[in-house]
């Protein structure tokens, strides 16, 4: 029998980290530790300094975990989960991230002190999460478009951001303007209904319609169409192609080509203005000059546009996209608006009125790029968090919601010591709202304490320190942004608890590994 292959593993001293779960528990809090303090509405913002000595205020839980440099392979973990949070449900990374903290110190504690199985720690808190997201789901509410809930979910969730109260303003209008319009399979899908465009030389508006960061292919063609006949085109524009004339050295044949381009390309254009539009939009992958200057000779107003804006486009005019030149002879291709104008001084065009689905676009304006990237992420936060609440209902916010499951989760039965893994789910339900608390100037566990006394919905009052029910004052959080924050928080702390070595490999690669084997 011979050795073992390690391969590429060097288990040599130096290369092992024996006290992986210190370090990576450590790791963990330096990073919890940057965001906790921005945790709500007093939450307390960071100035961001990148390479370029550019300064940036944020106080962001994922603008500013993306701007660590993080380093550390667990803290990078973080991150990710950080990340993917925000994308599923565009808000509560913060508490994600104070809950994971919270959870691998609670476990470290467990394994540390008491000598309880890593393997006990993580399956109570997966139960635990389990059971803490089922109660959660118990205590929602479900909401409807036109509940003044909603006006309190999207002011909540963007009651830490600055300007907050004017954007959840300017959010409210673009939901109630688009409502039912937005739902797909009885879920409201705002993604699609709603644009949110950032714009430092603008004021904040809700335009009802689609604005584009576009402007039209000539100064020359006009400025305005109304009754507007749109041809979306994504046909190939370029007859000949620039390699074919390169291959071809004989000047004869390039006189050809060249005559057959313009031929080819006035065909192109007399088959798409037959159609009868007076507005066509290009998303063509390539387009012959010659084909973009007999548009503009022609005068009718075109413009290019992308690929992702043609979805927007199809959905509000009602046009159909062309693919081949066979597709112009279709009957049903061209969409129709009231107005297609160029705002020539803001480069923009607007496409309003359309005959299809309603849209709305947000635009968000900032006086630096900074401030505009950043409210535009918020409004697109609050956005966010209208389509969560409406789509699985609402619960109490301040973490009161998650304080008042506490001793349900804590009293879950479970075998032997897995039970201890529901205390760290449970200190990591109290932490939200002692966070909130301590970042707004009280002493967090002590007002904690009271919260817990009062009748469930109850929180502290961020201004007086008194309780208050959440409902009643209107901080609520949508159920889905709470019960992903928690499962996000538990997959970490389970992640780094498993963990009793770090061991740095040479190269982890896929093909270092496949060697590693052989
Ligand atoms: P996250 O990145 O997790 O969304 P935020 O800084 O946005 O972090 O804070 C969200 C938390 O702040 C939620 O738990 C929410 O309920 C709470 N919150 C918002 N407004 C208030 C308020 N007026 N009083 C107490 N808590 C609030
Ligand atoms: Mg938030």
């Amino acid at each position: 029998m011979s050795a073992p292959n390690y391969g590429v593993w060097r288990p040599i001293a130096e290369h092992v980290e024996y006290n992986a779960l210190e370090s990576n528990s450590s790791a963990v809090m330096a990073v919890a530790d940057c965001v906790r303090t921005t945790l709500g509405p007093k939450g307390l913002d960071k100035l961001l300094i990148d390479q370029a000595m550019n300064r940036h205020v944020s106080n962001d839980g994922v603008t500013i975990l993306l701007s660590l440099k993080a380093i550390h392979p667990v803290a990078r973990m973080i991150v990710e989960i950080a990340e993917r949070q925000e994308q599923l449900v565009g808000d509560g990374t913060t508490t994600a991230v104070v809950m994971s903290a919270e959870m691998i110190k609670e476990g470290k504690r467990l394994i540390k002190e008491l000598g309880v199985h890593p393997t006990k720690v993580v399956e109570g808190i997966e139960s635990g999460v389990r059971h803490a997201c089922h109660l959660l789901e118990e205590d929602a509410k479900a909401i409807t478009i036109n509940d003044l809930e909603l006006e309190h979910v999207v002011t909540t969730s963007l009651s830490s951001k600055l300007d907050g109260a004017r954007l959840a303003k300017m959010v409210i209008t673009a939901l109630r303007t688009v409502g039912e319009n937005a739902k797909y399979n009885g879920e409201y899908d705002f993604g699609k209904a709603i644009m949110v465009l950032r714009k430092t030389s603008m004021e904040d508006q809700v335009v009802n319609g689609i604005v584009l960061e576009r402007k039209r292919l000539d100064p020359e063609i006009p400025q305005e169409v109304r009754g507007a006949r749109i041809l979306i085109t994504k046909m190939d524009l370029k007859p000949v192609k620039e390699s074919w004339i390169k291959e071809n050295k004989n000047y004869q044949e390039i006189l050809l080509m060249e005559n057959d381009r313009m031929a080819k390309s006035r065909e192109m254009v007399d088959a798409m203005l037959k159609t009868g539009t007076n507005a066509v939009l290009i998303a063509s992958p390539e387009v012959d000059q010659a084909v973009e200057d007999l548009l503009v000779a022609k005068g009718v107003f075109a413009a290019r546009v992308s690929v992702e804006e043609i979805d927007h486009l199809t959905r509000y005019t009602g046009a159909k996209p062309v693919r081949v030149a066979d597709d112009l002879k279709r009957q049903d291709i061209l969409g129709r608006a009231e107005r297609v104008y160029e705002d020539e001084d803001n480069s923009i065009i607007y496409i309003e009125g359309g005959a299809g689905k309603n849209m709305v676009t947000m635009v968000v304006s900032g006086t630096t790029k900074e401030t505009s990237l950043e409210r535009w992420r918020a409004a697109i936060d609050g956005v966010n968090a209208a389509e969560a609440a409406l789509n699985t209902g609402i619960v109490p916010g301040g973490g009161a919601a998650e304080l008042h499951i506490m001793d349900k989760v804590k009293n879950a039965r479970l075998k032997g010591l897995e039970q201890v893994g529901l205390e760290v789910v449970a200190s990591a339900l109290e932490s939200i709202m002692r966070q909130i608390l301590t970042n707004a100037g009280f002493n967090g566990l002590e007002r904690v304490m009271t919260a817990k006394t009062s009748p469930p919905g109850y929180g502290i009052d961020i201004n007086s320190g008194e309780p208050v029910d959440m409902w009643k004052i209107g901080v609520v959080d949508p159920l889905m942004v709470k019960t992903m924050a928690l499962k996000a928080a538990g997959e970490i702390a389970k992640s780094v608890l498993r963990i009793d070595r770090n061991l740095a490999a040479e190269d982890l690669s896929p093909q270092a590994m496949t060697e590693t084997k052989r």
